[in-house]
């Protein structure tokens, strides 16, 4: 596609450099060159990754409110999941892009059913995306081992742009320990990564046994793991995390508004954990604008640890970014040379953003004053897909539509 330079006033390269002016130069789809340029307008930093969330659930958004997961899940998302077809999934999906898109998240994990549906949707979106689809053994869904089959058939054979592929095993407390051997098997053998909830609430625990400690036990922490919320983890639960490299996918406003409570953050940067942010899916948070989580992660840390020099600004940012593309172990969140090009272009002619003193205002900024709203281009992988702050990728017109009509029906079956 040639070369392509962006210049802007500010280049935050999401590894601790930032270039004022500055810019960023592309070629098919990789970065080549980042640094110092004679002017330019706006800032320019790598985009957002969303480290956990279900997208499709943008169909379910609002069905319940005010509920505790176990309610949510068994009385209203996982009898309504059960009537989802391909083309529901198609298209919350494709909305879901657009939402995340326009928000300057550029990849997001995706733990969910009906892979091929969202593979679909993300390559149509111009958007990126590991996709780990989802093994579980509920009421109403295939067994665990008909689904593990369907899943590792999908894997096996699947190949789409900008889509890395993972597998994921729902919960321990939806799935029985064979399922999590043959899970953990299974990605040990194609070097996958394996994706997890792990102690989102008080009541997981199997018997008087963590989470952690039966997964560790049956080596399934052997497997890359990523494991999302770990909410309620005790200090040798994070060395556990620690010894097997655990990766977390941290999901503050989800687990705030299921009440299910806050995890150890400030600890598990202290352990030097790999950490990314998570927005969950859009019934619980009920949004997968990943900038709220940028900055209720670091307003949660300090409050919780009495800190108010815990997860600083340039750190929280560093979770959206460059952290979440370590906890995903993709290439993406920070601008450097080969890397995705991956880069989300902020109006900064706001109020908000003013003052500039010196370069870590613009840090500062970024965090505690800024937000989607001033989102204004975003390219993935050297192809832009939004510009002046609209999606431009998909007919997002449409699929609000499609998704309307798709969600009344649901609430019939419902
Ligand atoms: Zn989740």
């Amino acid at each position: 596609m040639g070369s392509v330079r962006v210049t802007a006033a500010a280049v935050v390269t999401g590894d601790g450099a930032i270039h004022r002016p500055g810019a960023v130069e592309f070629d098919d789809g990789i970065i080549t060159a980042v640094g110092p340029a004679d002017s330019g307008d706006g800032l320019l930093m790598p985009g957002l990754v969303n480290c956990h969330c279900h997208s499709p659930m943008a169909v379910l958004r609002g069905a319940a409110e005010d509920v505790p997961l176990d309610t949510f899940l068994r009385e209203v998302v996982w009898p309504r999941e059960a009537q989802l077809n391909d083309d529901d999934v198609y298209w919350a999906m494709t909305l879901a892009c657009a939402e995340m898109l326009r928000a300057g998240v550029t990849t997001s994990c995706e733990m969910y059913v009906h892979e091929e549906p969202i593979a679909r949707a993300v390559v149509d979106a111009g958007s990126r995306c590991l996709l780990t689809p989802g093994v579980m053994d509920v009421p109403g869904w295939l067994s665990w081992r008909e689904r593990l089959e369907q899943v590792l058939r999908f894997l096996d054979s699947a190949s789409y742009e900008r889509v890395a592929l993972g597998i994921a095993a729902h919960s321990a407390y939806t799935l029985p320990v064979e399922a999590l051997d043959a899970i953990a098997a299974a990605a040990l053998e194609r070097d996958l990564l394996v994706h997890i909830h792990i102690a989102e609430t008080r009541e997981e625990w199997t018997g008087d046994q963590s989470v952690p400690s039966l997964l560790a036990e049956r080596r399934f922490l052997d497997a890359r793991v990523l494991a999302a919320h770990s909410v309620h983890l005790s200090d040798s639960d994070l060395d556990l995390y620690e010894q097997h490299d655990v990766a977390v996918a941290h999901c503050p406003q989800s687990n705030a508004k299921l009440a299910a409570g806050i995890a150890r953050l400030q600890d598990m940067l202290d352990r030097g954990l790999r950490v990314g942010l998570g927005t969950d899916g859009p019934a619980t948070n009920n949004d997968l604008d990943l900038w709220d989580e940028v900055r209720l992660a670091p307003l949660l840390a300090k409050l919780q640890t009495g800190d108010a020099g815990a997860v600083p600004a340039a750190k929280a940012l560093e979770l959206a970014t460059a952290g979440g593309g370590a906890a995903l172990g993709l290439p993406v969140g920070v601008l450097e040379p080969g890397r995705a090009a991956d880069l989300v272009k902020l109006r900064i002619d706001d109020p908000v953003f003013v003052p500039v003193l010196e370069d870590r205002d613009l840090v500062s900024h970024l965090v505690w004053s800024s937000s989607s709203r001033l989102v204004e281009d975003v390219w993935v992988g050297g192809t832009q897909v939004v510009a002046r702050g609209a999606c431009t990728s998909v007919d997002v017109e449409r699929a609000s539509h499609e998704v309307q009509e798709r969600a009344q029906r649901l609430t019939r079956i419902g």
